[in-house]
Order: structure tokens, then sequence, then C-alpha cells
């Protein structure tokens, strides 16, 4: 299949470029272009939403880079130029910086929808090639939360631990801030599948989303409470005796501390903080304890707040007291919203991992992951910082002076992004890999034309843990070049740097080397046993042995095998409302476009269905505002300010208005975001802060 051996396929069976769900399509070239056909997948069952139907029209786009972009001085025009030009100038201002201020003046920056090969190399080409321990990735703004929460609970991070079909035969299907019909509308087909067998769907939601409308209870409590409401059920359950005792004893440790904890979470009381009458409160829990199978699935709602993990926590204590986890049909997941969340946090692209999903500050760890590289462990650099802490410290004199970036966009996704916005101008370098002309990309020095996902082979892991093959339909256009072909001629251009593979199966194989025995064990996966079946979930230690569709049956990945429970109390959201700021903000997606939206902005059909921002307010505080449909409003917190016509719903609580994430300029939602993150997982509080609307 690969296509720069010279063969070029007529057709390719692959994935999507976008989501987690990772759906699968067949790609045709015709004389026109490139076709996609929807693929029966078990994930999306021969379903596509728009985005996926559209994908295609961006691999011969107008805004398409083909050639390398310079800056030759600040201020000045990006121009065209060669690769030799472009590798040599960003090779040589890294020896500069690197002599001058030490290996840690370079940082790394990656993004959740790279290949597992690219995620990997990636952390290689940091740790290896430019010695520096700053190399983090957009992920730890999507999944970071939830992550840290499985791991310490369940010794493991797999987003879900069960495959995707086993939500059809829930009888209980708890969905908390996720909102699957319009971020992965085919996963509603395992919903539909639920509802059918008689299941119960209840979500938790601050908006009557369109998955909200579908459910059998929905409650609707007030921004950056789901902590408090999940201990509240967890309170109900143990007082109506729903507790698994048998389970929480053989299985578990540190149930007692939770036990007094949820103890002080009356419903009553939960109620008037979080606006969710108890009868719901009372409903929700009788409906997860009293079937044989419940999940509950946790998503970015939850999870993107500066307590995100002990939300996540406190939705874990609930499934392990009602004995769910490792049980067919029943558990706990978090619902992965990148295309590769799932793998790309396995591989090296976090700050504090290697390969495999190993920490960085494992002896053992760094010592198989050297081997593997052909380094001295001691050559190995340390742990580096959360995305948003190493954003902020570029260009400040302790800082890095030079970012490379690849696959992300954080001009548009990070929070507070008018200062991350001011700290990338003020680097002394900053070099962006990417297909089009984002906003980050408009900042750059040097721009970089990288191949996409119908030019490229590789693999993804799929929000079910469940690795999966990219194929290329065609060669890239003249002048592009794969992300492995950059990082491989820059190492070349480094001192002392090993040759870096540029053939993705190479570093695939290198990649299995390097997890194995890890907790995201890759060693018994081949390229062959993917295409020959449906993926291959991980941990797959064996080439000849199973893969794991579902854990945790018999016992969990910590050192006793027992899950960890975590007593977990409600805070306040970072930014309280107050008489300047009285309204909460929060963020999300609309259905028609994708993260930063730099490809989805581009595509006709979504741009027609999703043309710009808006600000989704109550018909009553637009009364009180005195603003009507299409008003142009402003929306201001303490850090920045975003203007977009104002659409007024119902369906919101009054007390609290949403923008997608989506735009740039004036309507960019993130000018308005909290840079407040969770202590543990380093995510920032994108859920919530103070704002006032005034009209514009
Ligand atoms: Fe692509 Fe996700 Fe849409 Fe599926 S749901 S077509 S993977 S964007």
């Amino acid at each position: 299949m690969a296509t720069r051996s010279g063969v070029r396929p007529r057709e390719a069976a692959t994935h999507c470029p976008y989501c987690a769900l990772q759906c699968g399509m067949v790609l045709h070239a015709t004389t026109d272009g490139v076709e996609v056909a929807a693929r029966d997948f078990p994930t999306n069952r021969g379903g596509l939403c728009q985005k996926g139907w559209t994908a295609a029209e961006l691999l011969d786009h107008p805004d398409r880079l083909t050639t390398p972009l310079l800056r030759d001085r600040p201020g000045g025009e990006l121009r065209p130029a060669g690769w030799d030009e472009a590798l040599d100038r960003v090779a040589t201002a890294l020896r500069t910086l690197a002599d001058r201020h030490g290996p840690d003046a370079v940082a790394v920056f990656g993004g959740g929808g790279l290949t597992n090969e690219k995620a990997y190399a990636l952390g290689r080409f940091a740790r290896v090639s430019l010695r520096t321990r700053h190399i983090d990735y957009n992920g730890r703004w999507c999944m970071s939360s939830a992550a840290a929460a499985g791991n310490r609970a369940f010794g493991v991070d797999r987003g879900l631990p069960f495959p995707l079909a086993d939500l059809g035969r829930a009888d209980t299907l708890l969905l908390v801030g996720a909102n699957p019909a319009e971020t992965m509308p085919p996963l509603m087909r395992h919903l539909t599948d639920q509802r059918e067998r008689g299941g119960r769907l209840i979500v938790v939601d601050p908006r009557a989303t369109a998955t909200a409308r579908q459910a059998d209870l929905h409650l609707q409590p007030l921004p950056g409470t789901d902590l408090a409401v999940a201990n509240a059920l967890l309170h109900i359950a143990l007082r109506e005796g729903y507790l698994d005792r048998a389970y929480v004893a053989a299985r578990t440790t540190g149930f007692d501390e939770v036990r007094r904890t949820v103890a002080g979470y009356w419903p009553a009381e939960v109620e008037r903080l979080s606006g969710v009458p108890v009868a719901d409160l009372e409903a929700t829990a009788r409906a997860l304890a009293t079937v044989d199978r419940a999940i509950i699935l946790t998503a970015r709602g939850a999870e993107q707040h500066a307590k995100g993990v002990d939300t996540v926590s406190a939705f874990i204590n609930l499934a392990l007291a009602l004995g769910l986890p490792g049980r067919p049909g029943a558990g706990y997941g978090c619902l992965t919203g990148q295309g590769n969340g799932q793998g790309g946090r396995e591989h090296g692209q976090k700050a504090d991992q290697l390969p495999g999903y190993r920490r960085i500050d494992d002896p053992a760890a760094r010592e198989h992951v050297a081997r593997v590289w052909g380094v001295d462990p001691a050559a190995l650099p340390g742990a580096g910082v959360p995305a948003y802490r190493l954003l902020d410290s570029l260009g400040t004199p302790s800082g890095p002076k030079a970012l490379l970036v690849f696959g992300s966009n954080p001009v548009v996704s990070a929070p507070r992004a008018a200062r991350i916005e001011s700290r990338l101008r003020d680097l002394d370098l900053l070099v962006v890999a990417d297909f089009l002309r984002s906003e980050t990309a408009e900042l750059a020095d040097v721009v970089l034309p990288v191949t996409q996902w119908a030019e490229e082979d590789g693999t993804m892991t799929n929000l079910e843990g469940r690795v999966l093959r990219r194929r290329a339909l065609r060669e890239p256009p003249a002048g592009v070049r794969t992300d492995l072909e950059i990082l491989a001629g820059l190492a070349a251009r480094l001192p002392d740097a090993a040759p870096l593979p540029t053939d993705p199966r190479e570093v695939f194989e290198e990649l299995r080397r390097a997890s194995a025995g890890g907790p995201a064990d890759y060693a018994g996966i081949t390229w062959e046993r993917i295409d020959a079946d449906t993926g291959v979930f991980w941990p797959c230690p064996d080439e000849h042995g199973p893969d794991r569709p579902r854990l945790f049956a018999d016992r969990f990945h910590t050192p006793d095998g027992r899950a960890r429970f975590h007593p977990v109390t409600h805070r306040p959201a970072a930014e309280p409302v107050c008489a300047d700021y009285p309204l909460h903000f929060t963020t999300g997606r609309v259905l028609a476009q994708y993260q930063s939206g730099t490809q989805t902005r581009r595509v006709a059909a979504l741009r027609r269905a999703a043309p710009g921002g808006f600000v989704e307010l109550h018909p009553d505080l637009a009364a009180r505002l005195g603003v009507a449909e299409g008003t142009p409003v402003r929306v201001v917190s303490r850090r920045g300010e975003l203007c977009a016509p104002a659409r007024l719903s119902p369906t919101i609580r009054p007390d609290t208005v949403f923008a997608p994430f989506h735009w740039p300029g004036a309507a960019r939602a993130n000018s308005v975001t909290n840079d407040a993150v969770d202590p543990v997982s380093g995510m920032p509080e994108f859920k919530i802060c103070a704002v006032r609307v005034e009209r514009a």
C-alpha cells in the first residue's frame, strides 16, 4: 500500500482523519480527485458524519501548502523556500540556541491527531536528537484528567476498557459531559441499540444538547458541580443499600475513606449547589444500581476543569462501589476526543512519559527505552512541564526560545489564547509543520508543509484502545514531506544525532520494542495482524497471543491487582461569578466543525453548515440584556473578550452562556477562558469561568 514505493492503489480502506471514533472509510481515486465511501467497521457500522464525508476536499484544496515558507525578519512576510534552505535555517537556529542556553532552550509541541509512529518519533527526536525535556502536546487539553484519574484508580489509562459495542448492551448508560450526537454522530447507533433493547440513557450536561434531548433523564447541573453530583449519587447508593460489598472487599482498596467523605453530600444540599433535583439524583442512583449492566462515561464537560481529575475520580468511585468495572457490559470509561488522542498519549509526546505509557522518572523504564534508542539512560532528559505551563513560559528569560509545532494550533486552542499568542511572538524561532496555514503557522518563522492522511501509512489507536491502520491512497503533492522525513532531515543536521527512520513501518517496529513490557504494550501488534482483523486492542505483549478488548475481568493493573478508591471533595470553580462578571461561561463543539477549525473551516459544506462563532444564551437572559437573535454581543472575562452574534436557546441555563471554540479572531472563545489548571493533570479550566455579556 505504501505509495512511496511507486505502487499507487486505486482504493484504500482507511479511517477518518478527525475524531477518536476513527470511522472506517474507503477512499477511491477518481479522475476528479478522491471520493469517500463509508465502510462497515465496529465503531461506525457504516456511518460517517458530515466531517468524514467531506474530509477528502482538503487533499487538493487551494490553501494546501506545497512548499516550505520562511520569514527573513520579524514582521516580514513568509516567502517560499526550498527544503534544504528551510531545514538548514531551523537546524542552525536550534544548534545556536542550545549552545547558548542549553538543550531546554528548545521545545516541541505535538498533537493528538498524529499517528502513533509520528508521536513516537517526536518523543524520540526531542529526547535524543534535541536532548530537551520540553515536549508536550495538545492532548493535555483533551483527555489528561480522565487519564490521570484512570491511572490512579485502575493503574492504567485506556479510554474505554471495553469495546464500544458494549454501550448497546448496557441496561443503564450515564453520560457525563458528553455530546456524541454532535461530536461523534455514528456513535449514536450504539445508543440506539441500547434504547431499543429497553436500556435507559441518562445525560449530565448544563446544556440540553442534541444528546441530552434524546435521554430518558437529563440532569442539568450548574457548570463545575459534577463532582458534587457524583458524590451525592454515591451517598444515595450507600443509603439505599446498593453497595456491592463483595466486589469492594475483593477487588478494591480505600473505600472507607470515600464512604466517610460522601456521607456529607446530602442530596438536598447538592440540589442547592448544582440545581439538580433530589428526585433526579435518586432516580439516577437507582437506575445505575438496580440493573445488571450499567456503564458510566465521562468526557470533556466533566474533565476540562481545574478539578477534572477529582471529578472523574468521583464517578470512578461510584462505578467501583456498584461493582461495575470488569464485568461484561458494565464499567467506567472516558470518551476520547482527538483522532489519536489515545495513542498520542502512550508513546512519548507527553512531558512525563516514555513509549509504552512508561514514566520518564522510572529508572527501569529509562533503561529499557534508552537501550532501544541506543543511548545512555543518564543522557535522557527528565520530565518536562504540562502544555499550558510550557507555552506560558515561551520566550521568557527562563523559558524555551524555540518551539517546533507538529499538528497543533495553539493560537486558537490554548486557554487564555491572547497571552499564548503573545508568548509565541516572543520566541526567537517558531517552526510549524502543517498542511494548511493555521493561525499558529501565520506567526511562524518557518512553515514546513506535510502530508495528509490519505497520503501516508501508519497506525492510530481509537477511543477503545483498538490499534488501526491508516493506509495511503496516493502520492503527496510535489514539495510536501512527511513529518517523519522532516524529523529525520533535522536530526541529520544536528550534532551527534542518530539517524531517524522515515519508513512508518520501521518506526512502528521500533515502537513495538520500546513499548514491550510497558502498560501500553504493543509488542505483539503487527501491521499484518491489524490488517487481518478489525484492529488489535492493547495490551498485546505476544505476537501469537490474544489481545485485550476488555480489561479488568480478573485484576486491575495495580501492583496488588486492586482498584483504588480516592476520596474527593467539591470545590468551587477557580473563578467564581461576582457583580462584575455575573455569568458562567462554558465552551464546546458544534457538529460541522472540528477542534481549532483549521481544516473544517476550509470545507465548503461545513462552512455553510457552521459559518461562524456564536454566543448561546437563554431567552430570559437575552431579554434582560436587550439582546435579540443575531444581535452581536461581547462576552468579557478578566482575560479578554469575544464578539459574536447571539443565538437564543431555551436549552441552556439562564445563568450560563456558551460559545464554540472553533473560530479565531474576534469570535475566539479561548480569548475568554481561564488558564487555571488541574494540579494533577495540567488540564486547563476550559469549561467554566466568570463573564459578563453586553451588546457589542
Ligand atoms: Fe470522522 Fe469522527 Fe465524524 Fe467518524 S464521527 S466521520 S471519525 S469526525
